[in-house]
């Protein structure tokens, strides 16, 4: 679906929160790569869309009423075959159920393990005085407890988002630090320019959170993604 069918979706069933596959579609439409995410209503699905895509795969719950799914337990990464994949459909599913009852779980969803990488959170907030600001920071551990982040007032340039790299106390992790694998700094400052110009473009939408972003030496993946839309 593209961006304003799955919109105008959202708004007809009178719903803020998008999932993950939604969210993914929208922020793919806008020039960000992300993991092909699919959705598998059964298991039989889920095993035929691994074999599509090629293993390892990561199985997630997609719900609209679930949005952190790890809470639930309904996230299982690194399955490596069919038995794998079926074992972690039922696990999912009997999990979620326990841990919210009511829930409107519509499937499970697919998709390839991404590589590890560099880890990065991206997203937008409105600020009650400046509106829509994005965000940059890094990811895992360190953001959660350094709030190792940067913001600025949409829309921003290519000069603006590499600011925003080089703000962030961590920036040495983006270099290579140790012997890591540097991070693509060009790619991740397009992605932040890329994500202002659509949230510039697009009313209505309230906040969005791609946490954690897998940056590379070469090139950068979104593997989970939340947008909330504006009531
Ligand atoms: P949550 O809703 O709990 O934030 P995530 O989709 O972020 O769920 O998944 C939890 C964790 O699983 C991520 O932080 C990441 O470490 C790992 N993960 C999720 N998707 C992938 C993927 N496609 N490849 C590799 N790791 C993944
Ligand atoms: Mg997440």
């Amino acid at each position: 679906m593209t961006t304003s069918q799955i919109l105008s979706q959202a708004r007809q069933e009178k719903r803020t929160v998008l999932t993950e596959i939604e969210a993914k579609e929208i922020l793919k439409e806008a020039g960000i790569d992300c993991t092909t995410t699919v959705l598998a209503e059964t298991r039989e699905k889920a095993v035929t869309v691994s074999e599509e895509l090629g293993y390892p795969v990561v199985l997630k719950v997609s719900s609209v009423d679930i949005s952190h799914k790890s809470d639930a337990g309904g996230v299982k990464v690194n399955l490596k075959n069919r038995a794998e994949v079926e074992k972690a459909f039922d696990e999912i599913m009997t999990s979620c159920r326990v841990y919210a009852p009511d829930a409107r779980i519509e499937g499970i969803s697919v998709q390839p393990m991404a590589r590890p990488g560099t880890e990065i959170i991206m997203g937008m907030i409105k600020d009650a005085s400046f509106g829509p600001v994005v965000m940059f920071g890094l990811g895992g551990v360190l953001v959660e407890a350094l709030k190792d982040v940067s913001f600025r007032i949409v829309p921003i340039d290519r000069v603006d988002a590499a600011e925003m790299l080089d703000e962030i106390q961590g920036k040495k992790l983006l270099s290579g630090y140790r012997g890591k694998e540097p991070a693509d700094v060009a790619r991740l400052t397009e992605m932040l320019v890329k994500l202002s110009d659509f949230v510039n473009a697009t009313p209505g939408v309230e906040e969005i959170d791609m946490n954690p972003v897998f940056a590379y030496q070469d090139g950068a993946v979104v593997v989970d993604a939340r947008i909330i839309l504006s009531a």
